[in-house]
């Protein structure tokens, strides 16, 4: 309003100054050509101009009147005096009204912002009368008119200020008033537009609902997965990120919003993402937390992902594996070495003949050694394969107990070790031949690792959950320190004892394995040289 007002203001003084200017001229020509006519007819009646002139004294008159004879020379102004002024030939109307008889002409002081006309008739005997008249330059006008239209445009530019204020308010007010959840009174040409919005707003409000609903099914999942689960937009900023991905980075700020290179320090990890944020992906094995965790960086639409995958089971099974495959190669080799080194002996007649026996024995142990420890093996890793097969059948476990100790006893009596074995019978539903291994170890490791004249207990207890099997002994006992090792393959109190009567360190692993079978599992109580005592419970096997 205020820019369309200014215009207006503008363009119509401009137009107006312009219109009077011209109409003004005109009169003022118009005046002058009149007077000059009227001059002219007297003057050409007189036979002295200047004379004339003279006498009508036209000094007070806002006309200037001037005479310029033949050569030029002013012969009479009623302004100014003659003897100042230059020659006249020069001037455009005068030299007109020579040729034509009439001239015209006007010039304008910019300085001072006049403007004169010009009106020149050539008398009777050549001399020629000019009338002249100054009045404002249309930059004169201007000027003049310039004040008055500054006030009227400040009167404008205040009433435009009012009305726009006014109007401005009265279309506003109601909008912002408005409640969208209301039926209100607003004007008319207002209905569109909140019909428009009213469904938008429904339709932002249903989708935003959803989106809420989707989010909240996305955070359920990922805060619920074990797995960690990161997303970062282009820059690296963290999007996204779950709870357990929180607990594998160790981070304790709330990470929405900050760039994952402040939130971790793991270098291997910030290369990756890196990377990631370029579009290369990438994965490794990293320790974290106390744990191994498979960590997958992918680069995604505009950001990158970061994965966390716990491998640990899986990096621990390799670990053992390959420290299995170390031990057995060397449990492997020792006896081996052993026959080895006598059949070279033997076989280049460096034995005596009476030494014969002694060396044969010798092989013939380390051989027997050799396939124990070969079934030991191969009974274990028939277990790892059985895992998730359950064959069972129903028995009496005493019955069981008593076989083992039956086969047992020419190897208890050579050290005088007397048992004391169950009675009642136990009926049990589990793989017997399993059951039977288990027993057969932990009672032969009670007989091992006696002392003479010991005594072995095996007994069974069952509880409204599981049955119990103890086998006990008051042999030479196990340190606390090893409690929880001797269940891992190939461990040993003592190495040397156990390998001289004929133990492969693979007796408990089996056990250990066998009661995992039947989700069970296995207890140690163990005091050096009192005795130890070895409890397996197997879940819900009674009948
Ligand atoms: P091994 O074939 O050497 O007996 P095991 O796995 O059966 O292997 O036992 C592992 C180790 O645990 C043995 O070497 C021994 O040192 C110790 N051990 C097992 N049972 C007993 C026990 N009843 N008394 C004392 N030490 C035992």
């Amino acid at each position: 309003m205020l820019i369309l007002a200014f215009c207006s203001v503008v363009l119509t003084s401009g137009l107006l100054i312009f219109t009077f200017y011209n109409s003004f001229t005109g009169q003022v020509k118009s005046e002058l050509r009149n007077k000059a006519i009227f001059l002219e007819k007297s003057l050409n009646l007189e036979s002295n101009q200047v004379e004339y002139m003279k006498k009508l004294d036209l000094s007070n008159t806002e006309l200037r009147i001037t005479l310029v004879g033949i050569d030029g020379t002013v012969l009479y102004d009623n302004t100014a005096n003659i003897a100042a002024i230059e020659n006249h030939n020069d001037r455009e109307e005068i030299k007109e009204a020579r040729t034509d008889g009439v001239g015209e002409g006007n010039r304008i002081s910019e300085t001072i912002g006049k403007e004169t006309y010009y009106y020149a008739l050539r008398l009777k005997d050549s001399v020629v009368l000019r009338v002249s008249k100054s009045t404002s330059s249309i930059y004169g006008v201007f000027v003049g008119v310039l004040p008055q239209s500054i006030v009227i445009s400040f009167v404008i530019f205040l009433a435009c200020l009012l009305i726009a204020k006014s109007l401005t308010k009265k279309i506003v007010d109601p909008i912002n008033r408005f409640d969208f959840d209301k039926n209100n009174d607003t004007y008319d040409e207002l209905s569109p537009f909140i019909r428009t919005i009213t469904s938008q707003k429904k339709q932002i409000g249903n989708a935003l609902d959803e989106i809420t609903k989707k989010s909240a099914v996305i955070e359920a999942i990922s805060g619920s997965m074990k797995e960690g689960l990161i997303l970062t937009d282009k820059d690296g900023v963290v999007l996204s990120a779950n709870q357990s991905a929180l607990n594998i980075l160790n981070i304790k700020d709330k990470p929405i919003g900050k760039n994952i290179l402040e939130l971790t320090r793991i270098v291997t990890v910030l290369n990756a993402m890196k990377l990631a944020l370029i579009g290369q992906n990438s994965d490794m094995v990293m320790p974290a937390s106390g744990k191994t965790y498979h960590v997958f960086f992918s680069g995604v639409d505009k950001g990158a992902l970061i994965l966390f995958l716990d491998v640990t089971e899986k990096a621990k099974a390799e670990k053992m594996r390959r420290e299995f495959t170390a031990n057995v190669s060397h449990e492997l080799k020792t006896p081996l070495t052993t026959i080895s080194g006598f059949a070279e002996l033997m076989s280049k007649g460096m034995v005596q003949p009476e030494d014969v026996t002694d060396v044969s024995k010798k092989v013939k142990s380390e051989s027997d050694r050799l396939i124990v420890l070969i079934e030991d093996i191969m009974r274990l890793s028939e277990l790892d394969e059985t895992e998730g097969q359950r064959v069972y059948g129903q028995f009496d476990l005493t019955k069981v107990v008593f076989e083992v100790t039956e086969s047992l006893k020419p190897t208890a009596d050579e050290v005088m070790l007397t048992f004391e074995l169950p009675i009642e019978k136990h009926i049990v539903t589990a793989n017997k031949q399993m059951i039977y291994e288990m027993l057969y170890n932990l009672i032969h490791n009670a007989i091992k690792y006696n002392k003479p004249g010991g005594k072995i207990s095996v007994a069974l207890t069952n509880t409204n959950e599981d049955v119990k099997i103890s086998v006990s002994d008051n042999g030479i006992g196990i340190d606390k320190k090893h409690h929880d090792r001797i269940f891992e393959r190939f461990y040993r109190v003592d190495k040397s004892r156990s390998k001289k009567i004929g133990g492969t360190g693979l007796g408990l692993s089996i056990v250990k394995h066998i009661a995992a079978y039947h989700d069970g599992n296995v207890s140690i109580q163990s005091e050096i040289n009192k005795g130890t005592e070895i409890t397996v419970s197997l879940p819900i096997l009674t009948n």
